[in-house]
């Protein structure tokens, strides 16, 4: 075994076996042997590509979301531009670029990034160095003051525990150890204490081997920033694959070289990642006071935010090769059958806010 599976292997050994979280975040943010810390995911050559990936459009239309939104509450200056995983940088660059025509936007920002690892901290230095972003670990050593903060595929990171509906009660999904040390899922014991953590809708109503899955971290953010919205001027853009609902079943996966693998083999190569439970965490948000707005699909997202007329627009200056490099890109953001569907756009933002551009026919729920 390497290095990362042995070390997960002999913690198991010494204190039983793990839950689905402990293993996920020591398998993608070990400081020195997980995922993030080894290796730059993203593009061609990595295990996903994401939509600023694909294409330019993408964050300049997240740029212009930005600039609208703060023009039309007002024009707060400075502002705290925060993306949390900013990956390569390529979204926050495209934005900056495109928010400059905005007049006074540029000149506002303040540019906050939130960043575990080491080496994509390096690329986006490389890439967003003329805006002097400022690096952080968590979203609570961000400054007060008026704040836009933006997360691409960033949720869909943060570990998940699993539960599994047992006979009375609830049993949590562990990851053990079989008799030639591979790891195994294996469901711990049906008790109150694991029915507790499962969602009131889930809780009395599933049958028998339903699988929840809940994520603690991101119902933590969702409300760290509903709180911090409810008091101070501030809005959050997340985009993500997901639903509204648990779908109750597992969503867990790996992916190694753009191909699924299984996420038990191993640990610390492939990048896991499990669906967002939009309903959930919208709700986190609303229960601290917060607007909650969405999901909506990126498709719908995208293109009230205009996707097909500055596809149109660079289309007409573009040769044919360049114009079907644009068009297949866009298609791949939009089409359902693509990232159009799976991917949903959500929003937290402060009650005397403006809705959001995307989210306008919508309303919101307080
Ligand atoms: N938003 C980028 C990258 C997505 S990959 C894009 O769309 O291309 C996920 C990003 O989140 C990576 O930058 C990863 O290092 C970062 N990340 C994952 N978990 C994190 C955590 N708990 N805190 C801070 N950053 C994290």
């Amino acid at each position: 075994m390497s290095a990362l599976p042995s070390r997960i292997a002999r913690r198991i050994r010494a204190e039983g076996p793990l839950s689905v979280a402990a293993y996920m975040a020591m398998a993608l943010h070990d400081p020195v042997l997980g995922y993030y810390a080894t290796r730059d995911p993203l593009g061609e050559s990595g295990d996903y590509v994401t939509a600023p990936e694909l294409s330019q459009i993408f964050g300049e239309l997240i740029g212009l979301w930005c600039a609208d939104l703060w023009q039309r509450s007002g024009a707060p200056a400075p502002l705290i531009l925060a993306e949390l995983g900013p990956g390569r940088g390529l979204l926050m660059s495209d934005l900056l670029r495109a928010g400059a025509s905005v007049p006074g936007f540029r000149q506002a920002i303040r540019l906050y990034l939130v960043e575990t690892s080491a080496k994509l901290r390096a690329e986006q230095k490389a890439r967003l160095d003329s805006a002097a972003p400022v690096w952080v670990e968590r979203i609570d050593a961000l400054p007060p003051g008026p704040m836009l903060l933006l997360a691409n595929e960033f949720l869909d990171a943060l570990p998940v525990r699993q539960f599994v509906r047992g006979k009375k009660e609830w049993r949590e999904r562990l990851i053990a150890l079989d008799a030639q040390d591979r790891f195994i899922f294996a469901d711990g014991p049906e008790s109150l204490a694991a029915s507790r953590l499962v969602p009131e809708g889930w809780r009395e109503s599933a049958e028998e081997g339903v699988v929840v899955e809940i994520c603690p971290a991101a119902l933590a953010l969702a409300s760290a920033l509903g709180a911090r919205f409810q008091k101070e001027p501030g809005a959050a853009l997340f985009i993500d694959y997901g639903e509204a609902r648990s779908p109750g079943r597992a969503t867990l996966r790996a992916y190694r070289g753009h191909r699924e693998v299984s996420p038990l083999s191993e640990p610390g190569t492939a990048d896991l990642t499990a669906d967002v439970d939009f309903g959930a965490f919208l709700d986190a948000a609303r229960q601290e006071g917060a607007q909650g707005y969405g999901p909506v699909t990126q498709g719908r997202f995208l293109a009230a935010l205009g996707i097909l007329e500055r596809l149109a627009a660079l289309c007409r200056g573009a040769g044919p090769k360049e114009r079907e490099r644009l068009e297949g890109a866009v298609a791949s953001l939009v089409d359902p059958e693509e990232m159009g569907r799976r991917f949903k756009a959500a929003a937290i933002a402060s009650p005397g806010l403006p809705a959001p551009d995307g989210f306008r026919d919508d309303g919101a729920r307080p």
